[in-house]
């Protein structure tokens, strides 16, 4: 469970660290504010809120079903600074298994807020929606900014980074993986 005790804590001896002046009227507040905002930022690591993706059964669909450019944000836990995107998902049933397109998203919340490296939350997504609908295939792509590049200057702002995951039929089949990436305009190096 999270701690806003300790969060103020530590948050008070970064700031002695820095040599700021943790007491002056704009910092007094700060140790506590970091300490709310952290408990809505790391929500997803409350295990009582993963509710398992809902299983709609029944349906004769075995079509690719994708979520293009769901907006995310999430926190580098090498820097604790924010990466920040779209995520596309998209998967093939099988047998009609399919999952509530609202689930997706929760999902995909629940996973970004954490503290997390974007290739992970990439491959957690695919392998949740693998272990549950158990479909012909899967293909998660994210693209993010992240602060703790453009901030320092190894990456110009607004310049991605997209990591991809990809499994059972989009892995096999480059035309199934190609009708996807032109659903999400990420087709090619001049996009
Ligand atoms: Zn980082």
């Amino acid at each position: 469970m999270i701690d806003p005790e300790k969060i103020e804590q530590g948050v008070r001896l970064i700031l002695e660290g820095i040599g700021e002046d943790a007491l002056r009227p704009g910092l007094k507040e700060t140790p506590r504010r970091i300490a709310e905002l952290y408990q809505d930022l790391f929500r997803g690591l409350d295990a009582t809120l993963s509710r398992p993706l809902s299983l709609i059964e029944g349906e004769e669909f075995d079509e690719m079903i994708a979520l293009a450019g769901v907006p995310f944000h999430s926190m580098c836990e090498h820097h604790f600074l924010p990466f920040f995107g779209k995520a596309h998902i998209a998967y093939i049933p099988k047998e009609g298994r399919m999952t509530g397109l609202s689930d997706l998203g929760r999902m995909l919340d629940l996973y970004a807020r954490r503290p997390q490296i974007q290739e992970r939350l990439t491959s957690q997504l695919a392998d949740r929606i693998v272990e549950t609908l158990t479909p012909q295939g899967v293909m998660v792509v994210l693209e993010a900014e992240h602060l703790c590049l453009s901030m320092r200057g190894i990456k110009k702002p607004g310049v991605p980074v997209v990591t991809s995951a990809v499994r059972g039929i989009f892995r096999k089949n480059a035309k199934t993986r190609q009708e996807f990436l032109s659903l999400i305009r990420l087709d090619g190096p001049d996009r």
